[in-house]
């Protein structure tokens, strides 16, 4: 593979499924032309959620955080394309959905800071989508295949 063989961390958080948001925002990235390479449908218990949110441990919404995330089942899945990190919180946009921009997931379906629809990996933060992949997912659950539109997508395919 070649450049565009970029993998993200990507969940539709609790607030997402309940809302029957799954579909939609599967759909979203899935026509961008990124490639899903893996999916589970989950419960996150609290030491997944604490390993997964470590990074905010000592902020004061750390607990609020934890409690959301459990509170019901996420999506769980792994995006791959080029830039897939970068391009997938592009799509996702602001953390805080009242300053999301409309045509963003959070900007058209959310409008409250915690729930938020959607995570994605951080493309700032340097291997944060490796990291995060490796939490949720083994290595044989992430499933190697063409796109039939990948020439479609990529010029170089
Ligand atoms: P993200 O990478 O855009 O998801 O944002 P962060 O990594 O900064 O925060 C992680 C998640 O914590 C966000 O997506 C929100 O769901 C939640 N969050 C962030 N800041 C706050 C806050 O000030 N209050 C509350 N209640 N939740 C927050
Ligand atoms: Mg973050």
């Amino acid at each position: 593979m070649s450049h565009h063989d970029e993998r993200t961390f990507v969940m539709v958080k609790p607030d997402g499924v309940q809302r029957n948001l799954t579909g939609e925002v599967i759909t979203r990235l899935e026509e961008r032309g990124l490639k899903l390479v893996a999916a589970k449908f989950m419960q996150i218990d609290e030491d997944l959620a604490q390993q997964h949110y470590g990074e905010h441990e000592d902020k004061p919404f750390f607990d609020d955080l934890v409690e959301f995330i459990t509170s019901g089942p996420v999506m769980a899945m792994v995006w791959e394309g080029a830039d897939a990190t970068r391009q997938v919180r592009r799509m996702m946009g602001a953390t805080d959905p009242a300053e999301a921009a409309p045509g963003t997931i959070r900007g058209d379906y959310g409008l409250d800071l915690s729930q938020n629809v959607i995570h994605g990996s951080d493309h700032e933060d340097e291997g944060a989508n490796e990291r995060e992949i490796e939490l949720f997912f083994d290595e044989d659950e992430l499933v190697d295949y063409a796109r039939a539109d990948e020439p479609w997508v990529y010029e170089d395919e």
